[in-house]
C-alpha cells in the first residue's frame, strides 16, 4: 500500500508570517526521497480547538501525519495533548525522557524549571524519538490505521530528528528497500524536459520519476521500491539508461552533486589544471569551484577583471579589441580566457563577460547578454548567451557561471560545445 502523508505544522508565528515554514519544506524534500507522497501541508496556530479540527481532517485523509512544533514546555505547546486526545490516548510520564531532559540542562549548565518535565509526558505506548539536539522528545504511534509522528519545531532539532529518528521509523513501515538515482541535466528547460516525459511519468508506478528544476538546471529522480537493493537497482537501471539516451549530452551526470564537481573530476582524471578570468560573474566561477573540497588539486586560481584596465593590463586583452567590440563581446570573452590561460599557466581557462543588469551597458547591450569562453590547448570557443527574459542579477550570474562549467565539462568529455 502506498502511503499518503500530511504535514501539520503548529505555530501561530507561522500564521503571522513571522517565520517561513521551512520545517515543512525540509520534510517534504526528505519524504519524497523516501518515495512517500506528501499530499497536504497544513498550518494551524497554537489554538486547541482549531488544532483539533486540523487533526480530525488529517486523520480522515492521510495515513501518516507528521507534526512539527508545539512540543516544548510552555502552555501554548499543545501538539501532544491534541494528538493524544484525537486518538483516544492518555499522556503518561516517561521517566527515561525526564532523565534525558535533566541531563540536557546539566550539560548546558542551566537550571531546569519544573515545567520542562511537561515534555516527558508522552502518549501511552508510543515509540519515543529521543532528541539529542534539544529538550523536547518526539514520538510516534500507530492508531486507527494512521501513523503519527511528532517532531520539535526549531529547525536545528527538526532536521536531525527527521533524519535520525523519523526516517528509520518510516522505513520500518515499508517492507523492502527504496532506492533512487538522480540524473542531472544542463541546457534544457524544465517545461521542455517535462513535456518529453509527461506521458511516461504519469504511467510509471515503480520506478517513479520526479522532475525538479533550479537555477537553470534540471534534475530527474528515479525511485524504485523492491524487496532487496539488488532488485531495486535492477528496476532503476533501464529507466536511467533510457533517460540518458533521451536527453543525450544534456545529461551531465548521475548522482553527482553539481556541474562544477563534474568539471573538477574531469580535470583530475585527465591531469589538467584550470583557471578563470571573470567579469560579470565577479568571482562566482572561482567561488563555486572552491566550494568543492579538493578543488586545489586542479584549480590554480582566478582573476576578477571587472574593469577594462584589468582586462587589458593584467590579462593582455588588446585595447583595440576592447575599443572596437566593447567589453561585452565574443572577442573580449575569447581574449580573456586566452589571457587567463597564459597568465595563470593553466591548461584550461574559462571566462565570463556580460550585462548582469539591472541597466543596459554603455553600448546598449540588453541585460542578460553574456559571453562565456573556454581556452584550451586545442583552441578557444565562445558561447553567446541571452538570459534576459527574467533579468535578476543573482540568477544571471549563477546561470552564466553554469554555462562556463558546461563548456568545460563538454571539453573534458570530448563532446561538441553545443548551443
Ligand atoms: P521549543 O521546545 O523550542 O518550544 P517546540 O517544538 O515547542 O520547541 P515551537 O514552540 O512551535 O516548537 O517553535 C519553536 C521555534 O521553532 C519557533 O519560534 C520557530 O523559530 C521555530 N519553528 C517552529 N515551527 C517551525 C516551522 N514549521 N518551520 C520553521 N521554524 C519553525
Ligand atoms: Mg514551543
Amino acid at each position: 500500500m502506498s502511503h499518503t502523508v500530511e504535514i501539520l505544522s503548529v505555530g501561530t508565528e507561522l500564521l503571522l508570517g513571522n517565520i517561513a515554514n521551512t520545517d515543512a519544506q525540509m520534510l517534504s524534500q526528505g519524504l519524497s526521497e523516501l518515495g512517500l507522497n506528501v499530499f497536504w501541508h497544513t498550518v494551524v496556530g497554537d489554538n486547541p480547538q482549531r488544532a483539533r479540527e486540523a487533526v480530525a481532517l488529517a486523520k480522515q485523509r492521510a495515513d501518516i501525519i507528521i507534526t512539527t512544533g508545539g512540543l516544548g514546555p510552555t502552555c501554548d505547546d499543545l501538539t501532544k495533548n491534541v494528538l493524544a486526545e484525537a486518538f483516544g490516548k492518555e499522556l503518561v510520564f516517561d521517566e527515561g525522557s525526564a532523565q534525558r531532559i535533566r541531563s540536557y540542562f546539566q550539560r548546558i549548565g542551566r537550571p531546569m524549571t519544573d515545567n520542562n518535565l511537561q515534555q516527558a509526558m508522552l502518549p501511552e505506548g508510543c515509540t519515543i524519538l529521543e532528541n539529542d539536539w534539544g529538550t523536547a522528545p518526539g514520538c510516534a504511534f500507530e492508531a486507527e490505521g494512521v501513523h503519527v509522528i511528532m517532531l520539535p519545531g526549531p529547525p536545528s532539532e527538526c532536521r536531525p530528528m527527521f533524519h535520525y529518528r523519523a526516517t528509520p521509523y518510516l522505513l520500518s513501515l515499508s517492507e523492502g528497500v527504496i532506492a533512487s538515482h538522480t540524473i542531472k541535466l544542463f541546457g534544457i528547460g524544465e517545461s521542455s524536459m517535462e513535456a518529453q516525459l509527461r506521458d511516461q511519468m504519469n504511467a510509471m508506478t515503480n520506478p517513479t520519476l520526479a522532475p525538479y528544476a533550479k537555477e537553470g538546471e534540471c534534475e530527474l529522480r528515479v525511485t524504485a521500491k523492491a524487496p532487496t537493493d539488488e532488485e531495486a537497482q535492477a528496476l532503476l537501471k533501464p529507466t536511467v539508461e533510457q533517460i540518458k539516451q533521451l536527453f543525450g549530452d544534456k545529461v551531465y551526470g548521475v548522482d553527482v552533486p553539481c556541474l562544477e564537481y563534474v568539471v573538477l573530476e574531469g580535470l583530475k582524471a585527465k591531469g589538467l589544471t584550470l583557471g578563470c578570468a571573470e567579469s560579470c560573474t565577479g568571482g562566482l566561477i572561482a567561488k563555486r569551484l572552491t566550494d568543492v573540497p579538493g578543488a586545489s588539486q586542479v584549480f590554480k586560481g582566478g582573476i576578477v577583471s571587472y574593469t577594462n584596465e584589468i582586462k587589458a593590463g593584467l590579462l593582455g586583452v588588446p585595447q583595440e579589441t576592447l575599443d572596437r567590440f566593447g567589453a561585452v563581446s565574443k572577442e573580449v570573452a575569447a581574449a580573456m580566457a586566452e589571457g587567463a590561460r597564459r597568465v595563470l599557466s593553466c591548461d584550461v581557462a574559462l571566462s565570463s563577460t556580460g550585462v548582469a543588469g539591472p541597466d543596459r551597458d554603455d553600448r546598449c547591450n540588453e541585460v542578460g547578454t553574456m559571453f562565456v569562453a573556454i581556452a584550451t590547448p586545442q583552441g578557444t570557443h565562445v558561447r553567446p548567451l541571452h538570459l534576459g527574459n527574467r533579468p535578476m542579477r543573482e540568477r544571471l550570474r549563477t546561470q552564466t557561471a553554469s554555462h562556463a562549467f558546461d563548456l568545460a565539462r563538454r571539453y573534458l568529455s570530448g563532446l561538441d560545445y553545443g548551443a
